[in-house]
């Protein structure tokens, strides 16, 4: 099984905010790099996320499927969500996020 299938498979799939993602029509395959590939590639996949008007729905999504999620993801690679200083840094956000909309639980959900 490839990443991208195990990805598919094992988590809930993205909801409808993904319609509005610039990488729809991008092959998913350049979304799971090969487990040590070189930066380039990850860079070039980045371009796509630093324009994407979903990016922080696409990161939220990665975030909640948590550690096992493979591939890039609101431009974060796997590697980088797995990191506890920015998992912490994603909820502090979050949290303030929702503090200052009035939307979200002490957790920075969205209760809305
Ligand atoms: S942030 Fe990146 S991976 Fe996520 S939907 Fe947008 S382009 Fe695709």
């Amino acid at each position: 099984m490839d990443a991208h299938h195990d990805a598919l498979v094992r988590f809930p799939p993205p909801g409808p905010w993904h319609k509005n993602a610039v990488c729809i029509g991008v092959p998913y395959a350049e979304f799971f790099p090969e487990r040590g590939g070189n930066g380039a590639s990850i860079t070039a996949i980045r371009r796509y996320c630093n324009r994407c008007p979903v990016r922080t729905d696409c990161l939220d999504y990665a975030m909640s499927c948590g550690p096992m999620l493979t591939g890039i993801w609101g431009g974060t690679t796997q590697n980088w969500r797995r990191k506890p200083a920015n998992k912490a840094a994603w909820k502090a956000k979050r949290f303030q996020d929702a503090q200052n909309n009035g939307t979200g639980d002490v957790e920075g959900r969205s209760v809305a």
